[in-house]
C-alpha cells in the first residue's frame, strides 16, 4: 500500500462511523441541483427545497439594519428580551404560559433538534411520512430509532393506537416523540380532538414530545392549537423565524420547554456553550421585533395563508382530478402526492420507484420535486413531495392587498402571481396522462 494511501485510511479511520456514508440533506441537494440546471440554461419548477416564497417583513429587515452593529456574543440561551418575546408569543398563540426561563434561542430548529437527541438518552419515535432530517440526526448520534409507519386513508396522520403498539412493548423506556403539523411534507394538521387524544397516551407513557410547529402560523385558517396546551408538561414546541417571517436564511429557531424539563434546556445550553457559542446577534435583536409582532405582521401572515390556501387547494383539485392522490391540504405549502393509481402505466415507462420517478419527472418536465424516501417511504411506493414554493411571494403579497378581505385569491390571479406553480402542476398532470 502506498504511503499516500495510508494517508487517506488514517483520516478515514477518524471519521465518526455513524456519519460516514451519508449525502448531504435531500432539501439542500434538491437545491442545489435545481440552481446548477437553472444556470446551465434548463427550464426548472423549484419544488423541492421548501423555502417560505414571502419577504421577510419589512419592519423585521428595519430592525435588522438598525441593528447590524451589534456584535458581541450573546448569552448561550439566547437573549433575555427575545426568550420574553418567543414566551409571550406562545402565550398569546396558543394559550401556553411560559416564561423567558423556558426558551432556548438557537442558529434554527434544525441545530436545536440535533442538540436535544445529543443530550437525551431516550429512543425516538419517528412517524413516516416526515421531514428528512430527523432520522440521519439520530443515526449520526445513534439513538434507536422507532418508525412509526402512518397510514395514506388517514392521511398519513399519528394515531393513539399505533402510538400505544410501540410505548406498550416496553412502558418505561424513555422517549422522545417527533409530532410535526401541520406537516411537513402532507401539509395535514390535527383537530382539538385528535391532539387530546395523543395527549392521553403520552401522558400515560410519560413520554417527551417534540412538538414542530414551525408551520404553525401557516394553519390557513390561523388556527393552530399547540398540543402543549393538553400536555404542557411533556412538550418542548419548537419554532423559529424560518417559515411564517420567511427567513430561512437568518437561521434563528426557538425551543420553549416546560419548566419540568428545564434540566434538558440547561443541558443542551452547556453543549451549545462549546460548540456554536451563541446564534447571531443582529439576527436576535431582529426577531424580538418578529415575535414582539404588530399589526403590519399580523397582515402579512392573513395574506401569507390567503395565498397559500388557494394555491393548495388549486394544486390539490388538479392533482386530484389526475388521479395523483394527495389529501386536502390545511396549512405550510407542501403537498406528499402518491402516483399508485398510475402504476402499471408507469412500470411500462420503466418506472418502478419513487426515486426514478422523481428522476424521470425532472427529465422529462424540469419539474424537480423529492422522493417519498427521504421522508421514510419505502422506496416502491410512488410518493413525492411537492413545496409550491416556486414563486414571487412579494409580488403576490403585494397584489393580493387590492382583493377584498373575504376573498381568496382565484385562477386569474395564481396564474398571474404564481404562473410556475400553475404551470407545473398542469406538466405533472400532462405527463402522467
Ligand atoms: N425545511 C425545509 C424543507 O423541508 C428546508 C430546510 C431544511 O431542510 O433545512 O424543505
Amino acid at each position: 500500500m502506498s504511503k499516500n494511501n495510508n494517508h487517506r485510511n488514517n483520516f478515514d479511520i477518524s471519521l465518526n462511523l455513524n456519519v460516514r456514508g451519508f449525502p448531504i440533506s435531500a432539501t439542500l441537494w434538491i437545491n442545489e441541483l435545481s440552481n446548477k440546471l437553472l444556470k446551465e440554461g434548463k427550464k426548472v419548477y423549484k419544488f423541492g427545497l421548501g423555502q417560505s416564497p414571502f419577504p421577510v417583513p419589512q419592519v423585521v429587515v428595519d430592525s435588522l439594519k438598525l441593528n447590524a452593529y451589534q456584535k458581541d456574543y450573546l448569552p448561550v440561551k439566547g437573549l433575555e428580551a427575545l426568550r420574553t418575546a418567543v414566551a409571550e408569543f406562545h402565550s398569546r398563540r396558543t394559550g401556553v404560559k411560559r416564561s423567558s426561563d423556558d426558551v432556548l434561542i438557537g442558529p434554527g430548529s434544525k441545530e436545536l433538534m440535533f442538540l436535544l437527541q445529543f443530550v437525551y438518552y431516550g429512543d425516538i419515535i419517528i412517524p413516516t411520512p416526515s421531514w428528512v432530517s430527523y432520522a440521519p440526526q439520530a443515526k449520526f448520534i445513534g439513538r434507536n430509532i422507532d418508525w412509526l409507519h402512518t397510514k395514506e386513508s388517514n392521511k398519513w396522520k399519528l394515531t393513539p393506537d399505533e402510538l400505544e403498539k410501540i410505548f406498550k412493548k416496553d412502558p418505561d423506556k424513555p422517549r422522545l416523540v417527533i409530532l410535526n403539523y401541520p406537516s411537513n411534507p402532507t401539509g395535514i394538521t390535527y383537530s382539538e380532538k385528535e391532539l387530546k387524544e395523543i395527549t392521553a397516551i403520552a401522558r400515560k407513557y410519560r413520554v417527551i414530545l417534540l412538538s414542530d410547529e414551525i408551520y404553525g402560523e401557516l394553519h390557513f385558517e390561523g388556527e393552530h392549537i399547540s398540543i402543549a396546551r393538553f400536555y404542557p408538561e411533556g412538550t418542548i414546541i419548537s419554532s423559529g423565524l424560518s417559515k411564517w417571517c420567511g427567513a430561512g436564511g437568518w437561521r434563528l429557531g426557538t425551543f420553549t420547554f416546560p419548566p419540568s424539563l428545564r434540566w434538558l434546556l440547561d443541558t443542551m445550553a452547556t453543549v451549545a456553550s462549546e460548540t456554536y457559542t451563541s446564534t447571531s446577534a443582529p439576527i436576535q435583536y431582529a426577531a424580538i421585533t418578529a415575535f414582539r409582532g404588530n399589526i403590519s405582521i399580523e397582515r402579512y401572515l392573513v395574506n401569507s395563508r390567503r395565498i397559500l390556501k388557494a394555491l393548495g387547494l388549486y394544486i390539490y383539485k388538479k392533482l386530484s382530478k389526475a388521479d395523483i392522490l394527495t389529501p386536502k391540504p390545511e396549512g405550510g405549502f407542501y403537498l406528499f402526492i402518491n402516483f399508485r393509481k398510475h402504476a402499471a402505466k408507469l412500470k411500462k415507462r420503466g418506472i418502478t420507484n419513487s426515486n426514478e420517478l422523481a428522476e424521470k419527472l425532472l427529465q422529462d418536465t424540469g419539474v424537480a420535486l423529492l422522493p417519498g424516501t427521504h421522508f421514510g417511504r419505502p422506496p416502491e411506493e410512488l410518493t413525492l413531495r411537492l413545496a409550491y414554493v416556486d414563486f414571487d411571494g412579494a409580488k403576490a403579497l403585494a397584489a393580493i392587498e387590492t382583493l377584498p378581505a373575504y376573498k381568496l385569491p382565484d385562477d386569474k390571479f395564481l396564474k398571474n402571481y404564481c404562473f410556475n406553480i400553475i404551470e407545473a402542476t398542469d406538466l405533472i398532470c400532462n405527463w402522467i396522462d
